[in-house]
Formats: C-alpha cells, sequence, structure tokens
C-alpha cells in the first residue's frame, strides 16, 4: 500500500483513461496509469491510479467482471475514493455498460447513491436540465448518432442512464449546482429518501464541476466522465503544481496512427494531409481474407525511408458513408476488429523502425496499439488539447512517448501540434 494514494479510478478505455489522468495532473495529483489490472502493487507514489480498461464495448457481464477486479486491486493499494470514468459523450448502448458497471461497483462498495455526469465544459460538453450537449448541438445531433459501436440517438441522459439499470435514477439540476455544496448535499439527500440510487448533475461550466467538488468529498464512488476530477484533488488538500505533470526528455522518430473516425478526427487527417507530409491510408476491404499482415509489411515499408525528414500518418479513418458501407459487407465487430488489429501491428512495426513519439488517435485503436505494445503504465506528462496529455512508457532507449488522442478530442492541427508541444 502506497502512503500517498487517494483516488483509485477505473477507465472504461484508454483514451478515456488518459483524459482522466490529464485532468488530475491539471489539479495537482501525481498520476499513473496502467493498462489493465496490475499484477503486482503499485511501485510509485503517486495520489492517484487510473487503471484503463477497454470494456466500453464487451459484454455487460466481462465489463463487471473486469472493473470489479480494478475495484479490488485499487482497495489493496488503499484507494480511498473510487472514481469510474466513461466517455464525455457517455457512449453506451442499452445494454451499458454504463449502468451495469456503475450497478455492480455500488454493490461491491456497499453504497446506495452515486452521481453520474459525463460534463466536460473545457471540451464543450455541458449537461443542462439532464441533456447533454456537445460543442452547441445536442448530443444525439453531434456527429454520435453516426458512431460505429456506440451511436448515441438521445441526450436526456436521465432517460439513458435509467435504460441501463435497475437503480432509480434522478437529477440534481444546474439551480441546486450554483447553489454550491450545501444545497447539493441537501439535494442528495432528498433523493435517496425518494429511493434514487444514481443522480445526473448538470454542469456547464469549470466552476459548476469546482461547485460540486467538494459535495462529493467522502462519497465512496463517482462516476462520470472526465470534467468532475478537477473538483477532486482539494478534497485532499492538493493544489495545481508544475511538477505534477513533469515527464522525460523526448527522443526518436515520430509517426501518427489513426483509427479514429470521428468528425474531428477526419478534420485532423486533412489537416495533416494538406500541410503536405506524408500520409497513407489503410481500406478495411482490403484487410480481409488473411491479407492483413502483407497490408501492415507495405505500410512499414512505405513508412521507413521516410520517418527520418518527420512525423508520417497512417490510418483508417473515413467519412460515416464509407464507414457503413464497410460495416454492411463486414459485419460492425469484424470491421472494427480487423481495422484495430492491422493500426495495432502498424504501431507496433513503427515503433520497431524507431519511432518514440507517437500519436495514437481512436478510443478503442488506442487499446490495441498499446496493448501491440506491450505497455504496462503511463506517467501521465502535459496536455496537449483538452483531454489529451502526452505520457511516457519507460523501455529501452529511453522508452516511449505516446499520446491517445479520443475521436471527437484536439483541435484540427492536433496531429502536427503535438509534436511541437513536446519538443
Ligand atoms: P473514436 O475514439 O473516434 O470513437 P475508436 O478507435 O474508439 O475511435 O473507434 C473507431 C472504430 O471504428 C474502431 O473499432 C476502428 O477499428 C473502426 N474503424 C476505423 N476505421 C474504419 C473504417 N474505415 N471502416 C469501418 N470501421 C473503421
Amino acid at each position: 500500500m502506497t502512503k500517498t494514494l487517494k483516488l483509485g479510478c477505473i477507465a472504461d478505455d484508454f483514451t478515456g483513461a488518459t483524459d482522466l489522468a490529464n485532468n488530475l495532473v491539471r489539479s495537482g495529483m501525481r498520476v499513473v496509469q496502467t493498462i489493465g489490472v496490475p499484477t503486482s502493487p503499485l511501485a510509485a507514489d503517486v495520489h492517484a491510479v487510473v487503471v484503463a480498461l477497454k470494456s466500453r464495448t464487451i459484454s455487460a457481464a466481462e465489463a463487471i467482471a473486469q472493473s470489479l477486479d480494478a475495484l479490488k486491486w485499487l482497495q489493496a493499494q488503499g484507494a480511498q475514493q473510487i472514481y469510474f470514468k466513461y466517455c464525455s459523450t457517455f457512449d453506451s448502448t442499452p445494454e451499458g455498460n454504463i449502468g451495469p458497471v456503475t450497478e455492480a461497483l455500488m454493490d461491491a462498495l456497499g453504497t446506495d447513491f452515486t452521481i453520474a455526469t459525463p460534463a466536460f465544459p473545457d471540451n464543450g460538453r455541458t449537461v443542462f436540465k439532464g441533456y447533454l450537449f456537445a460543442g452547441n448541438v445536442l448530443l444525439n445531433e453531434s456527429g454520435m448518432q453516426n458512431h460505429p459501436l456506440t451511436p448515441m440517438t438521445d441526450a436526456n441522459l436521465v432517460r439513458v442512464m435509467q435504460a441501463q439499470t435497475k437503480r432509480k435514477v434522478g437529477l440534481i439540476d444546474y439551480k441546486t449546482v450554483a447553489q454550491g455544496e450545501a444545497a447539493i448535499r441537501e439535494r442528495i439527500a432528498t433523493l435517496r429518501a425518494e429511493g434514487v440510487g444514481v443522480a445526473v448533475v448538470d454542469a456547464t461550466s469549470n466552476e459548476d464541476l469546482h461547485r460540486l467538488g467538494p459535495a462529493l468529498k467522502g462519497m465512496p464512488l463517482v462516476t462520470a466522465g472526465s470534467g468532475v476530477a478537477i473538483g477532486l484533488p482539494a478534497n485532499f488538500g492538493l493544489k495545481p503544481s508544475e511538477q505534477a505533470s513533469h515527464l522525460p526528455a523526448a527522443t526518436g522518430l515520430q509517426a501518427v496512427v489513426s483509427g479514429s473516425c470521428s468528425l474531428a478526427t477526419n478534420a485532423q487527417v486533412a489537416h495533416f494531409k494538406a500541410t503536405g507530409r506524408p500520409a497513407l491510408a489503410i481500406a478495411p476491404a482490403s484487410l480481409m481474407r488473411g491479407q492483413s499482415d502483407a497490408v501492415v509489411q507495405q505500410v512499414l515499408a512505405w513508412a521507413a525511408p521516410l520517418l527520418k525528414d518527420g512525423p508520417v500518418l497512417v490510418y483508417s479513418t473515413a467519412e460515416p458513408e464509407a464507414v457503413k458501407a464497410v460495416q454492411a459487407q463486414l459485419g460492425v465487430a469484424e470491421a472494427g476488429a480487423l481495422v484495430e488489429h492491422a493500426l495495432a501491428a502498424v504501431a507496433h512495426g513503427l515503433v520497431g523502425l524507431g519511432v518514440q513519439q507517437l500519436v495514437v488517435a481512436g478510443g478503442e485503436t488506442s487499446g490495441a496499439c498499446v496493448q501491440a505494445l506491450g505497455i504496462a503504465q503511463l506517467q501521465i506528462g502535459p496536455q496537449i488539447d483538452p483531454g489529451v496529455p502526452w505520457c511516457h512508457a519507460p523501455g529501452d532507449h529511453g522508452g516511449v512517448h505516446i499520446t491517445l488522442k479520443s475521436g471527437n478530442f484536439g483541435t484540427e492541427d492536433f496531429f502536427t501540434k503535438a509534436f511541437t508541444v513536446l519538443a
């Protein structure tokens, strides 16, 4: 058990884990992210650990099993509060996995109440009267209705959450949040008395999240996107500091691997190509019938001579119509798995070619790449854009600096800006 550990976090995907870790670092916590549930005790003295699972789109039963494993390990390390982190666009289906995992964690912790809010105002995710906005539009008009794996067609989070859980779902609305800690605690007491087990919380600004934070002190389980994290370190007496984000100096070659088909990533791929930097598309259909290995070898042969001149991009990123066509041909899961597997092999091959600064775009894609690279632990460093920090994985020749960009995060020039930030 480490002396300093305060917060034990369970994230349902890899980019989400980094996003949460990033917010904790910015609020003054030293943070390590582990890839999966570690098999040995925590080595570093840190304030928070984020256990990154890849449980967003697996079966609910499997997601529960993995999350409970993570909980057990975090409790053994001495975590004082548990934080279940999901996507700021509440990525899930009526089967889950946000509801079922929340319920299982509540049962395991013996608690009858928790909150649920994906609000992350720095990234344009706000919750108002229970409705989730992404930027200026409702969730179901944001492009998320076309997500390959978790299409979100309803912006009302009370309704979305209620469809996934047997516990009664309620709302702590903006008027209550505006009044601060005492009012929020009072509202929680009222909801509890009404038999509500999970309360969606409105938040439209960082001030809202800072007002919410103190009311969560002592709550055994918090479930949220990454935004709520900014209000928690203060509960443990921690303040923002430069030291929290310090990483070793970066070395080696640079590359970008993108398997996200989100709107923002499509724009980032277009922007990178417009700079004239080398970019190569992988067509999912070309990976069928055992052709994946050959395609990966071709990609690496293409990249090898180019890397010395600066970053290259390898992508499967495509517009929604093209994704739909491929999914109709291959099946949704099969198309996703084929592409993830190929891009992970590409990432592995690129590191073999000397890449030590790697940008990966896409939550599922990041999970696959990190697993292929055999990365077990990441120290969290400085932020590139809201929700996306550089990380460092220790290893040979100084290890690898890697950033895991969730689909809709990052400005258009993210794929070039990231390397500038690191330099
Ligand atoms: P995001 O963070 O944008 O949601 P993810 O990597 O989590 O991105 O999810 C994108 C999914 O779509 C992955 O399973 C990926 O393999 C799959 N995919 C990527 N490119 C294509 C494509 N061109 N056609 C069909 N599926 C694709």
